[in-house]
C-alpha cells in the first residue's frame, strides 16, 4: 500500500514510517523540518531508537521510505495517511490539539483533488470524541468531501514503548492492534495493512479505541504510582519493597507487573500527559476522577524522594559535587519529556550543587534544558570524578557496574532506580535507594 505518515520527524511517526516501509509499504514520511527530513534522507534518524538507523538506512536503500515535507504531495501519492502528530498538554492539563487541527486541515486540503477512496487513521493520542467531533469536520471542511462516503476515517491508538519501539510496532503480539473505526470500508484498509502482524486485531468504534488507550496509560501509570507510595512506606519503615514486590508478584491476582518497579516517578511524552488530559477531559463531563488525579499527585512528588533520601545522607547540597547518572525518562531512549532528571536536578541547583551529568542517549536533548547550568560529561566515570554523591536516575544497564564508582571522592550513592547491588561495591561506599531498608556502608 502507499502510506504517508504525517508526524514522522517524531518518535512514533519515524517508528510507524520506517516499520510499514520494512514491511514493503511505500511509504512517504511527512514531517515539517526541512533540516530533519534532510538528515533522515541521508539515513540519520533523528530520535534515538535501537536498531533504528540500520532499519532506515535499509527502507531508504530499497526506496521504500520518502522522507519530504511535502505533505500535499505525499497525500495525494498514498491510500492512506497516518497522523503521528504531538498532542501535548496545556497549562491546565488539558490536551492541545493544535498540531493535530493545522496537519488534518493541510490533509483535508490535499484530499480535494482527488476522486478515489482515501483513508485518514488518527495514530496520536486523543480524547474520545476528537475524532468525531475534531478530526472529521475539519476534513470534510476543507476537503469538501464527505466521511463515510468520499473518504474513511479510522482511530488506530498507538502502543509502542520508547526503548523497544521497532520491535513492539513489529511484534505487537503482546500490545494488540486497536482498530476503531468510522465504518468497515475504512477498518478494512487498515486490517489490510495490520493482517500479517502476529497479534490480536480489535475492530471497534472510532471513541472506544481512542478511550482504550488512555485507560491503558491510566491502568499502567497508577501501577506506578501505587507501587512508588508502598516503596516510600516500606522505606520509612525500614522494609525492603523489592522483597514486598516479589512477593506481590507470587500472587497470581497480581502477577509479575513490571510497572511495580517503585523509583523517580513515571515521565515521558505519555503517561503525564496523557492521565491529565483524562483527568480534565472527565472533569468537563462532571466525572470525578479521584483515583487519577492521586496517580498524579503521587508522580508529581516522587523526583524530590530522591532529593530527600540524598539530603538525609550527606545533609545540605551547597558546593556539593554531584554526579547524576541517566537523564532520560527511561533507558534506551533520548527523550527528556518530562523525565525526572529535570525535577531531581533543578532541586538540587536550586540548593547550591554544583551537577556532573551524564547519559548514553540523551545529553543533546539535555542541553536544550539545563544549557550551561550543569556539567555534561561523556562517560559515566567522568561525570562521577571527585564527586561527592551520585545519584542514578535512570535505569541503564551500565550503571549497575560497581567499578564505575571507583573514582569518586564523597563514595555516597543514591539510587533511585535500585540498578546498583550494594553488595557488589567495594567497602568505603554509603549506599541508599528508593524503597531501601536502610542506609548500608559497604
Ligand atoms: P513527537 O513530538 O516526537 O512527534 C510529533 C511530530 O509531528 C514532530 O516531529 C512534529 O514536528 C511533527 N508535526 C507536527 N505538525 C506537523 C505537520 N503539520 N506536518 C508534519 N509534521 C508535523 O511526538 P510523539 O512522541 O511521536 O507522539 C505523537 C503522538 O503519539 C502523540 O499523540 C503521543 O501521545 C502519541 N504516542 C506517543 C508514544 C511515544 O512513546 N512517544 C507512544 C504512543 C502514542
Amino acid at each position: 500500500m502507499r502510506i504517508a505518515i504525517i508526524g514522522g520527524t517524531g518518535y512514533v511517526g519515524l517508528t510507524t514510517a520506517v516499520c510499514l516501509a520494512a514491511k514493503d509499504h511505500m511509504v512517504f514520511c511527512v514531517g515539517r523540518n526541512e533540516e530533519k527530513i534532510e538528515k533522515i534522507w541521508v539515513g540519520f534518524p533523528v530520535i534515538y531508537e535501537e536498531s533504528l538507523e540500520e532499519m532506515l538506512k535499509d527502507v531508504l536503500a530499497r526506496k521504500k521510505l520518502i522522507p519530504t515535507t511535502d505533505l500535499r504531495n505525499a497525500v495525494q501519492s498514498s491510500d492512506v495517511s497516518f497522523l503521528c502528530i504531538g498532542t501535548p498538554s496545556k497549562e491546565d492539563g488539558s490536551i492541545d490539539l493544535t498540531q493535530i487541527e493545522n496537519a488534518t486541515e493541510d490533509v483535508g486540503q490535499a484530499l480535494t483533488g482527488r476522486s478515489d477512496y482515501y483513508v485518514v487513521a488518527v495514530k496520536s493520542t486523543v480524547v474520545p470524541g476528537t475524532t468525531e467531533e475534531v478530526v472529521i469536520p475539519i476534513l470534510e471542511k476543507s476537503s469538501g468531501k464527505k466521511a463515510g462516503v468520499d473518504f474513511g476515517v479510522c482511530m488506530n491508538p498507538e502502543f509502542l514503548r520508547e526503548g523497544r519501539a521497532l520491535e513492539d510496532f513489529l511484534s505487537p503480539k503482546e500490545l494488540g492492534i486497536i482498530v476503531g473505526e468510522l465504518d468497515n470500508r475504512s477498518g478494512d484498509v487498515l486490517f489490510e495493512i495490520y493482517r500479517e502482524f502476529d497479534a490480536e486485531i480489535l475492530r471497534t468504534s472510532i471513541r472506544v479505541a481512542e478511550m482504550i488507550k488512555y485507560a491503558r496509560n491510566s491502568y499502567l501509570a497508577k501501577d506506578v504510582s501505587f507501587a512508588n507510595e508502598i516503596a516510600n512506606i516500606c522505606q520509612k519503615l525500614g522494609i525492603d519493597y523489592l522483597t514486598v514486590k516479589k512477593g506481590m508478584e507470587m500472587d497470581a491476582r497480581i502477577g509479575k507487573g513490571r510497572f511495580l518497579d517503585a523509583g523517580a516517578g513515571f515521565g515521558g511524552s505519555c503517561f503525564p500527559k496523557d492521565v491529565r488530559a483524562l483527568v480534565m477531559k472527565a472533569k468537563s463531563e462532571g466525572v470525578e476522577t479521584s483515583m487519577l488525579e492521586a496517580t498524579l499527585r503521587v508522580n508529581e512528588v516522587q523526583p524530590y524522594k530522591i532529593v530527600e533520601l540524598t539530603r538525609q545522607v550527606v545533609g545540605g547540597f551547597k558546593g556539593k559535587r554531584i554526579g547524576v547518572l541517566g537523564l532520560a525518562f527511561k533507558p534506551g531512549t533520548d527523550d527528556m519529556r518530562e523525565a525526572a532528571s529535570i525535577k531531581v536536578i533543578n532541586a538540587l541547583l536550586q540548593e547550591g550543587a554544583k551537577i556532573y551529568a551524564y547519559d548514553p542517549k540523551a545529553l543533546d536533548n539535555a542541553r536544550k534544558i539545563f544549557e550551561d547550568k550543569i556539567v555534561y560529561a561523556e562517560k559515566a566515570e567522568e561525570a562521577l570524578r571527585d564527586t561527592d554523591v551520585c545519584i542514578i536516575v535512570t535505569e541503564w544497564q551500565e550503571f549497575a557496574d560497581s567499578k564505575l564508582y571507583s573514582h569518586m571522592r564523597g563514595k555516597v550513592i543514591i539510587d533511585g532506580r535500585r540498578v546498583l547491588n550494594p553488595s557488589t561495591l567495594p567497602p568505603g561506599f554509603t549506599y541508599n535507594a528508593v524503597g531501601f531498608p536502610k542506609t548500608v556502608k559497604t
